[in-house]
Parts: structure tokens; C-alpha cells; sequence
């Protein structure tokens, strides 16, 4: 495999091509990609290579969705702070002649659907935990003027300690900062986007159905699903078809079990809230003190979640 460029000059890893790493077994398979993980020849590091198949980007209409995850990814990567690293990494890119190759962190613990399908659900220290952490995470994006819009347990990795790693950007959105509030949205990429249904079914706010904007404070409704998700094992919206799934989005119909803990109900009431500027947060400007002030987060210390062992999500 002989490199044609590299594209990008992140001074960590300098001047790679696909030639310096030894390719290992497939971690996994997304649409349009297949992820490998590989050893860096020269310092023995692992990381996870994502190889996307030009052919199959131009044949799929897939090069904005490539675009943008790299430039999220660099951004986010740039400026990764080290008291919440909640991030995957992007140490460098380049491509040959049939490949773009991007070389991520290695997640090695997978991602939180799996632990939470084992689980089945997880208990509400721990759902409190991986809940503070995205938080955490969403706080720093958002003040990055990053939107990602595809938030989901599946796109939630876990590092080797079980600290979150959030990936897969390409649906993301980039909103002009600073400053901003959280739920606004007036960009012109907001309106370019009119026709196109982002996200997941599952986790998509209501403002993306109705009217195909989105904000921060979609990513705050998708916080919501999660947590939901994590203390019962499904996500609050569910039906036969995505159809069906919307109009009950739409409807805030969703019901809490009998036996749900009542500080965690209250919690997610303030963020599965239909109009986006009355989500708990949506008002907050840099930062997202009243999230972090709710009751749920009573024993969190914020500044210090990365230095915490994560609690066992099994
Ligand atoms: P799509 O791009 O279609 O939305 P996806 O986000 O799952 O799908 P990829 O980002 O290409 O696609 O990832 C494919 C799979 O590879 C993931 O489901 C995951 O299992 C694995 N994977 C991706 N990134 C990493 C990583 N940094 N470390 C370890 N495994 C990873």
C-alpha cells in the first residue's frame, strides 16, 4: 500500500502512511468504512484505522458525511482537554489510490450498547456516571461550536479503563461561535439541511422532525433517551417503524415504569421537553451549570471524572 499524501499535519504523529503500520484484525464494520486495528511500526502503539473505499464514497454520496467527521474530529482532537478526554482522538489521515485511511484512538472495551445489552440495564450509580461524563463531553463540543446529532449508546466507545469516548461525527454540524446559545441555530448549513433527516430514529429530537433544525440542545434531548435507556435497557421511544417512532416523538409519548428512580425521572422530564429553548440547559450560556446543578448529579464532581475508575457497567 504506497501513500499518496497525507493530509493532515497534526505535529503527534507526522508524515504517516498506510506503510508504517501493521493492519491486524477487522474491529468492526460501519456503512461505508471497515476499522482495523493496527500497530504503529516505528513506537509499537495501537490504534483503530478507519479505511473508507473512495469508490464506495463516491458511489454512496458519502463525501460531505467524510468531510465533516475529519474536520470535527481535527477540531475536536486539537483542542482535547485532559481533565475530560471524552473523546476519540484523531492522530492523522492520509490515502492511497483506493483508500482514506484515519487513525483513531483504539477504543478497547467497545462500546456502551453491548455492556448495556449484557447488563440489560445498569444500575443508577453507573448510568449516573456515564450520564455525568457525557455531559462532560457535550459541554466541551458545544462550546466548541459542535452539534453531533447522532448521539446513541453505539456511538458511546469505551477506552481501557471504561471511560467514554464519544465517535462517529459525520453527522455532525458545526455552528458559529462564540457566542451561542444552545438552542440557537442560524446557520446557513441549518437551512442547507432542510431536506434531510439526521440522527438516529430512536434518539432524534423533536425540532429535527418538525422543522429539520437542529441545535445543542438536540444533543441535551438525546441525553435524555440515553440515560432513560441505561435504567431500563430501551430507549424511551420505540415503535415498529420510524414512522411510528417519530409521531410518538412528536407526541412525548413515552411512559416511566412504576419503579424508576425518582431524582433520575425528574432529570430527564427537564430534557425530554418538546420546545428546545425550555430544555434544562438550553438557556445556559457557556457551559451547562444547570444540568450540572440538577440533584441527579448531587455526588459529581465534574473536574474529576477522568480520574475516576469508572464503575463496572456489567
Ligand atoms: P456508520 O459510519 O455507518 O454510522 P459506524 O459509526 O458504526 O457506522 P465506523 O465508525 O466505521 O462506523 O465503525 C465501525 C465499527 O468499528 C464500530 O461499530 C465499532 O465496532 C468499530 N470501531 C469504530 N471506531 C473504533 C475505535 N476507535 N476503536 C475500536 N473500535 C472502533
Amino acid at each position: 500500500m504506497g501513500s499518496e499524501a497525507n493530509t493532515n499535519n497534526q505535529s503527534t504523529v507526522p508524515r504517516k502512511g498506510p506503510n508504517d503500520f501493521i493492519f491486524g484484525r477487522v474491529l468492526g464494520d460501519g456503512s461505508f468504512s471497515t476499522v482495523y486495528l493496527a500497530k504503529d511500526i516505528q513506537t509499537g502503539k495501537e490504534f483503530a484505522i478507519k479505511v473508507c473505499e473512495k469508490r464506495h464514497i463516491m458511489r454512496e454520496k458519502k463525501q460531505q458525511y467524510v468531510k465533516r467527521e475529519k474536520e470535527v474530529l481535527m477540531l475536536l482532537s486539537d483542542k482535547i482537554k485532559t481533565s475530560a478526554p471524552f473523546f476519540v482522538r484523531l492522530y492523522c489521515t492520509f490515502h492511497d489510490h483506493s483508500s482514506l485511511y484515519f487513525v483513531l484512538t483504539r477504543a478497547t472495551n467497545g462500546d456502551l450498547l453491548t455492556y448495556l445489552q449484557k447488563a440489560e440495564k445498569f444500575d443508577e450509580e453507573v448510568a449516573q456516571f456515564y450520564t455525568a461524563e457525557l455531559v462532560h463531553a457535550v459541554e466541551h463540543m458545544h462550546l466548541l461550536g459542535v452539534v453531533h446529532r447522532d448521539l446513541k449508546p453505539e456511538n458511546i466507545l469505551l477506552d481501557t479503563q471504561k471511560h467514554i469516548l464519544i465517535t462517529d461525527f459525520g453527522s455532525a454540524k458545526m455552528i458559529p461561535q462564540p457566542p451561542f446559545l444552545p438552542d440557537a441555530d442560524n446557520s446557513s448549513e441549518g437551512t442547507a439541511r432542510r431536506s434531510s433527516f439526521v440522527g438516529t430514529a430512536q434518539y432524534v429530537s423533536p425540532e429535527i422532525l418538525t422543522d429539520k433544525r437542529s441545535s445543542p440542545a438536540s444533543d441535551l434531548w438525546a441525553i435524555g433517551c440515553i440515560l432513560y435507556q441505561m435504567l431500563i435497557g430501551n430507549p424511551p421511544f420505540q415503535a415498529r417503524s420510524e414512522y411510528a417512532i417519530f409521531q410518538k416523538i412528536l407526541k412525548l409519548e413515552f411512559e416511566y415504569p412504576a419503579v424508576f428512580p425518582s431524582v433520575a425521572q425528574d432529570f430527564i422530564s427537564k430534557l425530554l421537553v418538546i420546545d428546545s429553548k425550555e430544555r434544562l440547559g438550553a438557556q445556559d450560556f457557556g457551559g451547562y451549570p444547570s444540568i450540572k446543578k440538577h440533584r441527579f448529579f448531587q455526588s459529581i464532581d465534574f473536574d474529576t471524572l477522568y480520574l475516576k475508575t469508572p464503575p463496572c457497567p456489567s
